[in-house]
């Protein structure tokens, strides 16, 4: 019976997650096939027939930080990127809401690493565990690195430069190259990804556990979380089940309300435990559990309020030209070497140059 229980909870409850998890999973794949296009046009020396999608900006964490404390230090949001400041404070929002369940409901990173887990089990059947000290000690760097990207945008960084990064090339280009890392991908970068992978197969959530700075911040950031697991030890048979699925690797018996750092609010320890009242994700102490659609349901509010509201005020597209991307690709040396058609004339050819041309001196006119 408590199998049957364990089975059917699981299921249930984890196919919603999965499927928000796959919702955000669409709309990432959508935005990056779009900027994809908008880059390729770009770097083939041609002025994009299609815009720029905001949003991409959501993998540019040093970014956002930077427009952070340049929204600190002058109370407004950045035109360059500002998307990727929004979802930073959306993201960071959520933290306080759903614990770090952006990992686990959001994340396409979180998503990739579960099914690197299953790897894992297929492969070690009873799983693979780091002992606590070698675990306590990988688990430092995440917070070593978030502690370093803090201490230099925030004490290192002096505030005169942050305009001047904000608006350099390199911060405009940021994500084009960003783009570039990966579809260019060099022999180093392919094969220090491919460790990361590996580790990732051998000990379970190696990235995310272990070297995460975004986790570590909103690890740090749910203490303060509303929602948390709930364990009453009156109900709780002590079976162990609990334990045993959480991916945090959480000792949930140990405390009533508990406030790990690890928390990812997946619900695997609710769906799994036998005992109806034992385990609840709920808003504080309160009685009433937010059960898996609740929690799906955060993070597609959350995420839809703040963009929503971001749209309304103009603080989601940003305000760089096609013409000044143009501009941008090609004084930074970031457009492919144009290849004319064999079959075009010279007149055709020259046609082309002075097409290039116009679109530059458009945007030097408009810079000026
Ligand atoms: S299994 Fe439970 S305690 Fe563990 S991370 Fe998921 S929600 Fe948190
Ligand atoms: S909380 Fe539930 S799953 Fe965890 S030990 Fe108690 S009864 Fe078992």
């Amino acid at each position: 019976m408590g199998l049957l229980k364990k089975t059917n909870g699981q299921n249930g409850s984890q196919l919603v997650r999965r499927v928000v998890q796959f919702l955000f999973f669409i709309i990432v794949c959508y935005i990056g096939f779009r900027f994809a296009e908008f880059a390729d046009q770009l770097a083939k020396g041609i002025l994009p027939v299609t815009d720029r999608p905001p949003g991409v900006e959501m993998f540019l964490p040093i970014s956002a930080l930077v427009s952070l404390k340049y929204f600190a230090l002058t109370g407004i949001i950045n035109g360059i990127h500002p998307s990727g400041f929004i979802i930073f404070l959306i993201i960071c929002a959520t933290a306080l809401v759903a614990r770090k369940g952006f990992c686990s409901w959001v994340c396409p990173f979180g998503l990739l690493s579960e099914h690197l887990l299953k790897i894992h089990y297929l492969i070690f059947k009873s799983g693979f565990k780091l002992g606590a000290l070698p675990d306590k000690v990988l688990r430092s760097i995440k917070y070593l690195l978030l502690f370093f990207f803090i201490w230099t945008i925030f004490f290192k960084m002096p505030a005169d430069s942050i305009e001047r990064f904000i608006n350099s090339p390199y911060n405009i280009l940021a994500d084009i190259k960003m783009l570039k890392f990966f579809t260019q991908i060099s022999m180093t970068a392919f094969l220090v990804i491919l460790g990361l992978i590996i580790l990732s197969v051998v000990i379970p959530n190696f990235w995310c556990r272990y070297l995460c700075p975004y986790g570590a911040l909103l690890g740090m950031l749910s203490l303060l979380s509303m929602g948390r697991i709930n364990h009453n030890s009156s109900e709780c048979s002590d079976c162990g089940q609990c334990e045993k699925a959480c991916p945090g690797l959480i000792k949930i018996r140990q405390s009533k309300s508990y406030h790990s750092l690890e928390c990812s609010a997946c619900l695997r320890c609710v769906n799994v435990c036998p005992e109806k009242e034992a385990l609840k994700f709920s808003f504080f102490k309160s009685r009433f559990s937010l059960g898996s659609i609740g929690v799906g349901l955060i993070f597609i509010i959350m995420f839809s309020f703040g963009i929503s509201m971001a749209k309304m005020t103009g603080h989601w597209e940003n305000k760089i030209s096609k013409k000044a991307y143009f501009f941008y690709m090609m004084t930074q040396g970031m457009m492919e070497k144009i290849e004319f058609d064999p079959a075009q004339t010279q007149k055709q050819k020259t046609e082309r140059m002075k097409q290039m041309m116009e679109i530059m001196r458009g945007k030097e006119t408009k810079s000026q």
